[in-house]
């Protein structure tokens, strides 16, 4: 298994793979990986002849207290991709990336500004507080579900994974469905800017006990976790109830919050139900829909995603 951090070893190496005629399969991450990591690898792996996975925790994606928490150990994250036949692991250092910011912290004041002028329908890419090739997302992709509350966090993903498109020019990326507006965000930005590139979904894969695996499952004590799991309950219950034929999205998701509400160690921060498609929520259900909720468990943000294909 090949390491590279320099965009300009990996220009090289991937000139090479196109000269041979190989394909190419990424998954991006942001480290601290996992079995639902490991998943969008074996799937690379079937339908790529090269599998290549970045390891990047984007400054861009995250407020500094988080950033600063993020559970990743690159040498257990090295030992997973190998036991999964990852071929190269790119693993640039925040300058190789973003060479014009001068700082970590600069990274953070960008996030202060949250409201910032969006076009409604079209990708805007500009060079922008110190950032080269900044992606902004349009407002009628980013302001949907939890986006609302930080759309910023969602141009620092399409932003990281333009530049990591252009430096290592797969056929296929894989994304969770897990993290279902990144998905559709960035289906939407491979189309603006690399027709070439497919983005592939990939189902949400759950521990023995539900919990879909996170990174940042290792930081949660027993308790924890178990309450953790209320969540995954609360969106099952909608699914049955919706399966049952209630269309109500207020019944439904008052029903989801009582359950959740019932456990003291979560605080909900988002929850909603919104058309699969569109990803806005409407008074009736119809249609495939998407349950998510995004919450914390004594300070540890999750979240989960149940999808129910009608
Ligand atoms: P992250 O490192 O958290 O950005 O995750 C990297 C990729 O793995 C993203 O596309 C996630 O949606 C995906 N992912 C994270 N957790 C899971 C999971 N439990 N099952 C499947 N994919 C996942």
């Amino acid at each position: 298994m090949k390491m590279i951090e320099s965009v300009y070893q990996a220009n090289t190496y991937i000139a090479d793979l196109k000269n041979k005629g190989k394909t190419i399969g990424l998954v991006p991450t942001l480290g601290g990986l996992h079995s639902g990591h490991q998943l969008l690898m074996q799937k690379a792996r079937e339908e790529n002849d090269i599998t290549l996975i970045s390891i990047f925790l984007n400054p861009m994606q995250f407020r500094k207290k988080q950033f600063d928490a993020y559970p990743s150990d690159f040498e257990q994250d090295k030992r997973v991709a190998k036991a999964t036949q990852v071929d190269m692991i790119f693993h640039p250092t925040v300058k190789e990336m973003f060479p014009f910011v001068e700082q970590i912290d600069d990274f953070f004041k960008y996030q202060e500004n949250e409201l910032i002028d969006r076009d409604r329908e079209h990708f805007v890419r500009e060079d922008k507080n110190g950032i080269d090739n900044l992606i902004s997302v349009p407002a009628n992709l980013v302001y949907r579900l939890d986006g609302t509350m930080h759309p910023w966090v969602f141009d620092g993903a399409a932003t990281i994974v333009y530049k990591l498109f252009e430096v290592l020019q797969p056929h296929n990326a894989y994304f969770g469905e897990k993290d279902i507006q990144q998905l559709a965000i960035l289906t939407n930005m491979a189309a603006s800017y690399f027709p070439d590139i497919t983005v592939i979904g990939v189902p949400t894969l759950r521990d023995a006990d539900q919990l879909a695996f996170s990174s940042r499952n290792v930081l949660l004590s027993a308790e924890q976790r178990q309450s953790a799991l209320s969540v995954y309950h609360a969106l099952q219950h909608g699914e049955k109830l919706i399966r049952e034929g209630e269309s109500d999205t207020h019944i439904v998701l008052n029903a989801m919050k009582e359950i959740i509400k019932a456990q003291p160690l979560v605080q909900i921060d988002y929850i909603d139900i919104v058309e699969k498609g569109s990803l806005q929520s409407s008074k009736q259900i119809k249609g495939d829909t998407i349950l998510y909720a995004a919450f914390f468990v004594k300070g540890i943000r999750l979240t989960d995603t149940l999808i129910v294909d009608l």
